[in-house]
């Protein structure tokens, strides 16, 4: 995780803060560059996209957090999936099967609902050009980098150990937020 934060998260940063060097990105929040992605370059799009993933990644987790996500936010859970329980199959067989590189999410989309989706490389729920598009509540980054030092080729092991750090205090508080 240190070298997740520090190597990859550090060089989108400075990647971002190189692409957005004399455009019109340079003064937006990053929310306003992803809701507008699609007028920019690859490099804004791929960096600006690293730097909020990796962002709320790292807000989603706490050491030791286990337990599993209670008041309104298991409700909605519950009305959106059937159960937590179904909800976590859903989320791991999205993660599971992303071929490639990217994300799995649980959104609010934009009717008020919770819904799982994936994005390839680092795209995410709230660009322009996402094919479904809400305010993300929880991330899992499945990208290699994240786990080949721990787990190897094993992304299923680093998927079933991750929800040992989920932090659903934050993900209540998004979710009670937007
Ligand atoms: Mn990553």
């Amino acid at each position: 995780m240190e070298i997740h934060h520090d190597k990859h998260h550090g060089a989108y940063v400075s990647n971002l803060n190189n692409a957005i060097a004399n455009t019109d990105a340079q003064n937006m929040s990053l929310e306003e560059i992803l809701n507008n992605v699609s007028k920019f370059s690859a490099a804004i799009r791929n960096n600006a996209g690293g730097h909020y993933n990796h962002n709320l990644f790292w807000s989603i987790m706490k050491p030791h957090a286990g337990g599993s996500p209670s008041g309104k936010l298991v409700q909605a859970i519950t009305q959106s999936f059937g159960s937590y329980e179904e909800f976590k199959n859903k989320f791991v067989a999205s993660a599971t099967g992303r071929f490639g590189s990217g994300w799995t999410w649980l959104i609010k989309n934009q009717a008020g609902q919770l819904e799982i989706t994936s994005t390839a490389n680092q795209d995410n729920p709230l660009m322009d050009i996402a094919d479904t598009k809400g305010y993300p509540l929880l991330a899992l980054d499945v990208w290699e980098h994240a786990y080949y030092l721990k787990y190897q080729y094993r992304r299923a092991d680093y998927i079933s150990a991750w929800w040992h750090v989920v932090n659903w205090n934050e993900v209540e508080q998004r979710f009670q937020k937007r």
